[in-house]
């Protein structure tokens, strides 16, 4: 999934949330924000893995959005990751449970997004300047859906 999807997915359910009175607009937007970070991996496994530009983003991002040379996903994206930011969100528990819902709510909506497999059938290819897009018509009708979502929670 791409990094619209990631932020779009947890903002929509923090946004119900912050209707709810569970959580604030400001911690919203740090679940959306978790959620993309999370792929910051990628950046990281690639500067360790990759023989030829190293510290490219473009490099990163085609390789993850095309090209598909090595996994770059790490163990954050894997059960160690699962139990270690558990741990971790569990901790965060006991000093303020809101943030700790805010960035479980990003984690577990990125790895669910990422682990569900759904057939995509139809994709749409692009280029922006030097930078590949190869993205579902399902998750292009996904980002609507949730843009929609927010909106109307918004308004309400
Ligand atoms: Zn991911």
């Amino acid at each position: 999934m791409y990094p619209q999807t990631h932020f779009l997915f947890p903002f929509f359910i923090s946004a119900i949330l912050v209707k709810l009175n569970v959580l604030s607009w400001k911690l919203a937007l740090a679940s959306g924000i978790v959620g993309v970070l999370i792929d910051a991996d990628h950046y990281v496994e690639h500067i360790i893995r990759a023989k030829t530009n190293k510290w490219s983003l473009k490099a990163t991002w085609n390789n993850s959005a095309k090209l598909h040379r090595f996994y770059q996903r790490s163990f954050i994206h894997h059960r160690e990751g699962f139990l270690v930011l558990t741990l971790l969100f569990i901790i965060v528990l006991f000093f303020s449970w809101q943030i700790a819902l805010a960035k479980a709510i990003g984690y577990y909506s990125h790895l669910l997004l990422d682990y569900v497999h759904l057939k995509k059938k139809k994709y749409l290819q692009f280029k922006i300047g030097k930078f590949f897009v190869k993205e579902s018509w399902f998750e292009l009708g996904f980002d609507f859906f949730l843009v929609v979502g927010i909106v109307i929670i918004v308004l309400v």
